[in-house]
């Protein structure tokens, strides 16, 4: 424990952002980083508390949260920056992008302002890059096993690194033209600038992984072709069936998944080609954004940048609570009203809608019809009822589906390779290993759309299985 009374002495010192006006005429991250000075303050915040709730209850992959704040207390930076990466291969990722389940689970979060772990974190990696002192581990010797990764998001890269590490020679194959998953094409710039994928990325290619993109494992590689050629695969590919509306007017022009929106703009950033797929853009448009989620709100300040003319995003669940309600009880992550930076960027919130249906002219979409709905418990659990007299019409030129997803995509590899389901259709896994002896998963594939952190976290029990299991 840095500083005993430190709790006491110093407030919580939140990131600050870049203001509005001037963050919503570009793409790059918001985000104001605290300086070295009142870093250390708020690092001194931590009580080390005999049993730390925010590394056992809150953070998924076991960062060792008061250790690392006592060394960044005490100057020794090097040394936090190598705990960090013994439980976590992208700092860096989190640190940007975390909703940081370990600052709800902080002691000090009971009743106060839990310590403001996060941005902790994102400054240790960020000054171990600056510094040289995350460099290229490669492993001491080779086991002469091979497996193949499939799938380069945060689940597929971590387990790649620790595998390769481990000695196993490792090949991501991935269906997008860059690795990354949705880090890359999902989450836009504003919270994650790209080049710090491509950063890490380069420590792992001097680490021996090799990355095959642009290649679809069931389609352009058979599963047959990868039994032959590898000791073990690794599914990590997301959970990418999104939900759809299932309301009439579905089908009219400029009605887009989310993920399609974000992708196309993603890769406008990126200087990339967009195949010559049409581009759908927000500018003097009024938007609505079907679901109240983080995808939701990453719509909403992906169309202000664009320059849309009015945004609203709409929620079928009713408003949450401002403070921890009794059913989301400290240390589990509080079901609350969040407001994110895209919101504070301008947006109409409605909770407790719902869309009855899309109207258009000729085909393009020009309207929202919907209605206010409320939520009963009965027999069969909750309810929806809607509230006659309460529909409402909004007119619309671009309505964005964030309404999450259901889980990965079954067509493809899953079905080629026969494997069992859960029952919310996620991939059946026994400690990582598929219904398929030589097949296992991890990430979104096997929980359904998750989390960057939970994904690093799947990623790394998997490699460790099937390391045990190729040896
Ligand atoms: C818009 C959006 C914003 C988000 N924001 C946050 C956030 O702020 N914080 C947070 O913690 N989480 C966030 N998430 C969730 C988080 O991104 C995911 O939980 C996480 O990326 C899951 O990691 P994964 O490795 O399991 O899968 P993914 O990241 O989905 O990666 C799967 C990869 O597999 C590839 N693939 C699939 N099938 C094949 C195949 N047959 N052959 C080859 N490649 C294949 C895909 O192209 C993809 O690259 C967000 C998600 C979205 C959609
Ligand atoms: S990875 Fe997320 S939960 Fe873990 S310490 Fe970082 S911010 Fe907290």
């Amino acid at each position: 424990m840095g500083e005993l009374r430190g709790f006491l002495k110093y407030r919580r010192q939140d990131v600050g952002h870049r203001p509005v006006e001037r963050r919503v005429i570009d793409f790059n991250e918001i985000d104001l980083p605290l300086t070295p000075d009142d870093l250390r303050r708020q690092a001194a915040r931590c009580m080390n508390c005999g049993i730390p709730f925010c590394h056992g209850a809150g953070c998924p992959v076991d960062n060792l949260i008061p250790d690392f704040n006592d060394l960044i207390y005490h100057d020794r930076w090097e040394a936090a920056c190598r705990l960090l990466h013994s439980t976590n291969n992208f700092p860096e990722f989190t640190g940007r992008v975390c909703p940081a389940p370990c600052e709800a689970a902080c002691t000090l979060a009971v009743n106060d302002d839990p310590v403001l772990i996060r941005h902790i974190e994102l400054q240790i990696v960020e000054r171990g890059f600056k510094e040289g002192w995350i460099r290229p581990q490669p492993a001491a010797s080779k086991s002469g096993k091979r497996v193949a990764v499939i799938g380069s998001g945060p689940a597929g890269l971590a387990a790649a690194q620790q595998l390769a590490r481990a000695g196993h020679s490792v090949l991501v194959i991935e269906q997008d033209e860059r690795p990354g998953g949705m880090l890359r094409y999902g989450i836009p710039d504003f919270k994650l600038e790209k080049w710090v994928i491509d950063r890490r990325l380069e420590q792992m290619r001097e680490e021996g992984v090799e990355f095959q993109t642009g290649v679809t494992a069931g389609e352009d590689v058979s599963a047959r072709y990868l039994r032959r050629r590898f000791d073990g695969v690794l599914l990590a590919m997301g959970a990418r069936q999104p939900r759809n509306l299932d309301a009439p007017g579905r089908d009219l022009d400029n009605v887009l998944f989310a993920m399609d929106y974000l992708t196309m703009q993603n890769k406008i950033s990126a200087g990339q080609d967009l195949g010559g797929a049409k581009v759908v853009s927000a500018k003097d448009k009024t938007v609505v954004v079907i679901g109240g989620g983080d995808t939701g709100s990453d719509c909403v300040g992906t169309a202000r940048r664009q320059g849309a003319k009015a945004i609203h995003q709409l929620e079928i669940l009713p408003r949450p609570p401002e403070t921890r309600p009794p059913d989301t009880p400290w240390p589990t992550w509080p079901r609350i009203m969040r407001t994110s930076s895209s919101h504070e960027e301008g947006c109409e919130r409605r909770w407790s809608v719902m869309t009855e249906r899309l109207g258009g002219t000729e085909v393009r979409v020009s309207d929202l019809h919907g209605i206010e709905v409320e939520w009963v418990k009965g027999s069969k659990g909750w309810q929806i009822k809607e509230l006659p007299g309460t529909e409402f019409v909004i007119k619309t030129d671009l309505v964005l589906l964030a309404m999450g997803f259901v889980h990965v995509t079954h067509t493809g590899l899953v079905e080629k390779l026969g494997l069992s389901l859960d029952d919310r259709g996620n991939v059946l896994v026994n400690n990582c290993q598929t219904s398929v002896p030589w097949v296992f998963a991890a990430g979104d594939t096997v929980s359904g759309a998750s989390l960057v952190v939970r994904a690093i976290a799947s990623g790394r029990q998997a490699a460790a299985a099937i390391d045990r299991w190729l040896r």
